[in-house]
């Protein structure tokens, strides 16, 4: 069915215009470098003032970025880290690489966000760290949690994968823990081309790691070489006869590089769309409100709306159907039948086959198992719609509630 229906999910999350055009082309006609130059160097400048960390550093994709933000956590075995379930897949995944105990915390029922008080119920002494999502571009409530996690040193790292664009109140998602992941795939709020993504953090010990890391060099304890006597048994010989190139002794090793490097035809892209960001999220919030009005006409469905001080970024469009549970299917169906692409994001990732694996299971997240088996449902938002499919959208929105709900006998739920 995919390509056929008059409104699409989303094949793309952004925009391009000439700007981007001519940012490429520029590129390409100059002498400057392809990789590791001056357009990366200006990307993460940019996006270190937009966000308001210390460092931001580019890496290829959300999931690297991921993947390296767990990493600088040094985890050890029995280390305990509470993650959301309702969230993309590559949120957790890099945690089964590592012997640390997964808690899966329930979620909030109107934001889908972490819920702080199901989080303080799964803190223990060995907690280590909180992976967490700002669902949809939907700020999570920051300040509970940072304070159950700075009294015990525990860490938050922040995907904000979804949350370009949002505010929490007056500061960014992604400087508000102590490290923010960043995706700039093709779907999300800004693209570099398809792919991209991006670490935000204010340690300088943690960029140093994170700068090597993605530079195919190792992670690991580095001591200026010129401090050591040349006869240290230490110093590996190579590093004492290439001073000049490697100026450091590496006295152990936490991890082997890789290459991470987001190209500069991406970072000059991902300066254009970065300007761009206002005016995008403008859009996905004009969307949303105008899908906001249907839900309030059907007082079967609800629609949460963040408290006044956050600013939602819209990456999803989200809803539920309340009522008995056969509801949302008919709903679905009707959806689809007039042309509506829906998708249910995000399958509450404890139930899936890995995690199973390891003994989470049914029951685990109650609010996050009944909303997705029974109420979710995302609707397209990606401000690419024209105004007539937004339209369309919300006309077909309007009769398939009516009639879900007319079918199903449910009436107006007290
Ligand atoms: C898209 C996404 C990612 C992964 O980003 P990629 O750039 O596609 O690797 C991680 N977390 C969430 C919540 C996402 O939506």
């Amino acid at each position: 069915m995919r390509g056929t229906y008059a409104v699409p999910y989303a094949s793309r999350g952004s925009v391009f215009g000439a700007d981007e055009v001519q940012a490429l082309t520029r590129l390409v006609e100059s002498d400057d470098a392809l990789s590791m130059g001056s357009w990366r160097e200006q990307f993460e400048e940019r996006f270190r003032e937009h966000i308001g960390t210390r460092h931001a550093l580019t890496v290829t994709s959300g999931t690297v970025a991921l993947e390296l933000a767990i990493h600088l956590l040094d985890l050890a075995p029995g280390d305990e880290v509470i993650v959301t379930p309702q969230t993309f897949q590559a949120t957790v995944q890099p945690l089964l690489s590592y012997q640390a105990t997964v808690r899966f915390c329930d979620v909030d029922p109107e934001s889908l966000n972490m819920d702080p008080v199901a989080l303080k119920s799964l803190i223990t002494d060995r907690t280590r760290a909180i992976l967490l999502v700002h669902y949809g571009g939907w700020p999570a409530e920051m300040d509970e949690i940072l304070t159950l996690a700075r009294e015990r040193g525990i860490f938050v790292v922040e995907d904000c994968a979804h949350a370009l664009g949002a505010s929490y109140d007056g500061r960014r998602p992604g400087s508000l823990g102590d490290i923010g992941t960043f995706s700039f795939h093709a779907s999300k709020n800004i693209t570099t081309l398809g792919e991209g993504g991006m670490l935000t953090f204010d340690r300088d010990d943690w960029a140093e790691r994170i700068d090597r890391l993605r530079s195919n060099e190792v992670d690991g304890v580095f001591v200026s070489a010129p401090e050591l006597p040349m006869e240290s048994p230490k110093l590996l010989p190579w590093m004492k006869y290439s001073a000049t190139v490697y100026q450091e002794a590496c006295l152990g090793v936490r991890r082997s590089g890789t290459n991470a490097t987001l190209s500069e035809a991406a970072c000059s892209v991902g300066l254009v769309q970065l300007e761009r960001l206002e005016a995008l999220v403008a859009r996905r919030r004009a969307i949303a409100a105008r899908l906001d009005e249907v839900i309030d006409r059907h007082p079967g469905a609800r629609v949460g709306r963040p408290r006044a001080g956050l600013v939602h970024a819209h990456h999803l469009y989200t809803f539920f159907a309340g009522g008995p549970a056969d509801v949302r299917e008919a709903l679905v169906r009707g959806l689809d039948e007039r042309g509506v692409e829906v998708q249910l994001r995000y399958f509450p990732l404890h139930l899936l086959p890995e995690w199973r694996d390891r003994g989470h299971g049914l029951g685990e997240c109650p609010v996050a198992e009944r909303l997705w088996f029974n109420e979710h449902v995302n609707l397209p938002c990606s401000p690419g719609l024209s105004d007539a499919q937004v339209e369309r959208m919300v006309e077909a929105l309007d009769e398939a509630l009516g009639s879900a709900y007319a079918g199903a006998g449910a009436g107006v739920p007290a």
